[in-house]
């Protein structure tokens, strides 16, 4: 299979990838899409209630497999290995998946996704910690909870901001004595009522038989303090997956792939799609409009240069 003249490969099988790959060859490109876990980051959404189409709630893994399937029925080849590396080298990329077979294309998209930063004492196992505010933020609808968000950028004022709205209380802790959002977030956060920042502050610990129920602190001046809370969303960075990727290519200063208006890098026939994109909103459903339109857009490069 490795062999034969592919026109697109796509690293990752999660929305974006998938939907790339599907509409890949829905477009007559020979397409082959690298990765290990059919829906990457779907099979950790337990319900998913925000995707258009489904009034009653999809269990991620579940769209996860349906996607696969149906990417699989579109005739992509699916690796089932994630790449190990992809090289561009005289206008051709060369990836080698993590069993050594070697693929060439003229494009690639880059569909890998990201990782959160977690604490120290939260393991994959511990429940009741978040990491989107939009997505599990509901999850707490009319349970009168106290809720803590754990950073201090303008990215955990947002989530601080969701989540005023749902939940009773919410309790803003970072390290820093000062916060690093900008003057526009600390305007809106000091005219919620019910918000209430905690600067100075490290999270150690937690309590609670596998699921949060009290967060352990410790201010600068090294007094603990126990804080009963319902839920824990963790804002405290994301790593973009592309350490695979052997060459030089526009990033953010967070380590986000930069795109142009038709989600090309700086790198000529390369694409990223979803959540490792520079973008606002990280879902399920811009990740599949991105790995489409990044599809629709290697064919137009593809096409572009064969002319010449
Ligand atoms: C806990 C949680 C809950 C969420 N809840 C919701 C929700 O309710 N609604 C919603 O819309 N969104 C939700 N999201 C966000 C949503 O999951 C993402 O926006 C979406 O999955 C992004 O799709 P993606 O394809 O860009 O990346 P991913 O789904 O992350 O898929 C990328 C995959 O590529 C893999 N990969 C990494 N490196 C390589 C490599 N070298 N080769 C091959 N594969 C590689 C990754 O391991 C990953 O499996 C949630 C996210 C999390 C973490």
């Amino acid at each position: 299979m490795p062999a034969e003249p592919y026109d697109l490969l796509v690293a990752g099988i999660g929305p974006a990838g998938m939907t790339a790959a599907m509409y890949g060859q829905r477009l007559g490109l020979r397409t082959a899409a690298f990765g290990d876990i059919p829906g990457g980051s779907l099979y950790m959404i337990e319900r998913l209630t925000n995707f258009p189409g489904f009034s009653e709630p999809i269990a991620g893994m579940e769209l996860g497999a349906k996607l696969f399937q149906q990417t699989q029925a579109e005739g992509a080849h699916l690796t089932m290995t994630r790449m190990g590396k992809l090289r561009h080298i005289q206008g051709l990329f060369h990836a080698v998946d993590d069993n050594g077979q070697a693929y060439t294309a003229p494009s690639a998209i880059i569909a890998t996704g990201r990782v959160p930063t977690r604490l120290p004492f939260v393991n994959a196992e511990l429940q009741g910690v978040h990491f989107c505010s939009v997505c599990d933020g509901p999850l707490y609808r009319n349970k009168n909870a106290t809720l803590a968000v754990v950073g201090s950028d303008n990215s955990a004022a947002q989530h601080a901001l969701t989540l005023s709205r749902i939940a009773q209380k919410v309790l803003l802790i970072h390290r820093s004595g000062k916060a690093q959002m900008d003057a526009a977030h600390a305007d809106m956060l000091s005219r919620q009522e019910n918000v209430q920042r905690i600067p100075g502050t490290e999270v150690v610990g937690c309590e609670g038989n596998g699921i949060v129920e009290a967060l352990i602190l410790k201010s600068h001046s090294h007094e603990s303090e126990k804080l009963s809370v319902g839920g824990l969303f963790l804002a405290i960075g994301w790593r973009p997956n592309t350490h695979f990727i052997d060459f030089t290519i526009a990033k953010t200063a967070d380590g986000y792939l930069e795109t142009d208006t038709n989600l090309m890098t700086s790198r000529p026939g390369l694409f990223a799609a979803g959540d490792v994109r520079d973008t606002d909103l990280w879902q399920v459903l811009t990740a599949c409009a991105d790995g489409a339109r990044a599809a629709r857009c290697a064919g137009g490069y593809i096409s572009a240069i064969s002319k010449g």
